[in-house]
């Protein structure tokens, strides 16, 4: 019913463009994650152009070391880590890039290690105590350090996203200013930031939360040098197609030339999924079909993890030698484990004949989701293939070529 079925064997795309096909051809016994090189450094790229500031890539979407040189060559030069693992990884692929460490809650020991040992000297803070640990933790000869750029984390709204952040982490309105005021003594360049919650489907989410940090900087009356609007900025899904980056980065910029700070002052960003969502896809075989049930060779405890517990949807596609002319169904997966809570709702539509020793593509998979996977239960795999064809939805594409690229089954 549509040219991606006309997949296995049969060529579906231009001569010399690799695919999900070529692979399901091949009838792998193991899920198969794609990675698209092209696509991450396409949303490096765009980042590093549009966003009227300094992008930083946020390492826990991905922290694939090969996607990481990816985003350096395409001129990312910082990287936001919030652990220790992170700061030693990222400091040992790419020794020139600059880490920004800013997880709010950090042991001792980790700030530290960043500090004396990796140069780390960017830090977020939402408690005095985490000041203090900050300021000791980076002493030198008993010397408090004077090289220290410290960003207060404050508290906003996750309203506009899908995913929230708004419970854990961030400064109330009632601590910021004493907070800022601290910092802004024992810091070289002081800095305010927020996380709007992932996937923000609406440019508003950052208006808003520069109303606030409007806010806190003329309650504290401190010079402020940087303001970093965090991550959040969204990626093409099922039921969440956002407005284009465009629109959210002039929205920033807006409000940020608003805001009552010195000409130098530096606007910062920190996207994890909008860098690497399009980056890769899986390739899962249909080992059993019950009704409307799927049973796939991946699930909750592989890099469905979101799919499973937070009921996220992504595109799917079939992958099969020969048309389908079959009404296209709604259909939920089970993961391989043997856990009941190995299930993905979805629905995810695929054409009403799917059966097993069929294999799908799930697109758009690139953020958050072999960084999740896990052995449990002895379904472990590392089986990765570059291909070269588009991802199944893109925000950086012309208009025409996204659309052409969403498979609706
Ligand atoms: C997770 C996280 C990000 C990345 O968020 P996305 O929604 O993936 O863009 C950025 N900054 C911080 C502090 C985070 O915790």
């Amino acid at each position: 019913m549509h040219k991606h079925h006309r997949a296995l064997g049969l060529a579906t795309a231009p001569t010399g463009i690799r695919c999900g096909a070529d692979i399901a051809q091949l009838r792998p016994a193991q899920p198969v994650t794609l990675l698209r090189p092209h696509a991450a450094r396409r949303a490096a790229r765009f980042f590093v152009e549009k966003f009227p500031g300094r992008s930083l890539y946020a390492v826990k979407a991905n922290p694939s070391p090969d996607l990481l040189r990816i985003v350096w060559d395409a001129g990312v030069t910082h990287f936001d880590v919030a652990s220790i693992g992170e700061v030693r990884l990222v400091a040992s692929t790419l020794p020139e890039a600059v880490l920004c460490f800013m997880h709010p809650v950090k042991a001792e020991e980790a700030i530290a290690e960043a500090y004396h040992e990796h140069g780390v000297r960017t830090f977020s803070l939402d408690t005095l105590d985490e000041l203090d640990k900050i300021v000791s933790a980076t002493l030198t000869d008993g010397q408090p350090a004077t090289d220290l750029n410290l960003l207060v984390r404050l508290r906003v709204s996750s309203d506009h996203a899908k995913l929230s952040l708004a419970s854990k982490f961030g400064a109330e309105p009632g601590e910021v200013k004493a907070l800022l005021f601290a910092a802004r003594q024992a810091s070289d360049a002081l800095g305010i930031c927020f996380h709007v919650g992932s996937q923000a489907m609406s440019p508003a989410a950052y208006a808003e939360a520069m109303h606030r940090v409007r806010d806190a900087i003329v309650e504290a009356a401190v010079t402020v040098d940087i303001v970093d609007v965090g991550g959040g900025f969204p990626s093409w899904y099922p039921g969440m197609e956002p407005p284009p980056l465009e629109a959210y980065f002039a929205v920033i910029h807006e409000a940020f030339e608003k805001l009552p700070i010195s000409y130098s002052a530096e606007l910062w960003c920190e996207p994890g999924r909008a860098l690497c969502a399009e980056y890769g896809s899986l390739i899962v075989r249909v080992e059993k079909r019950r009704g409307k049930e799927l049973y796939i060779n991946d699930g909750a405890y592989g890099a469905l993890f979101d799919a499973a517990h937070i009921g996220w949807r992504y595109p799917v596609r079939l992958l099969r030698g020969t048309d389908s002319h079959v009404r296209p169904l709604e259909f939920s997966f089970y993961g391989p484990t043997c856990d009941d809570l190995d299930h993905m709702a979805g629905p995810f539509t695929l054409p009403g004949d799917v059966q097993a020793g069929d294999y799908i593509e799930v697109g758009m998979l690139g953020a958050y989701g072999s960084a999740m996977r896990t052995a449990f239960n002895g379904f472990a795999t590392e089986h990765t293939e570059i291909v070269d064809d588009e991802p199944m939805a893109s925000l950086y594409g012309a208009v025409e070529r996204r659309r052409s690229n969403v498979v609706r089954l």
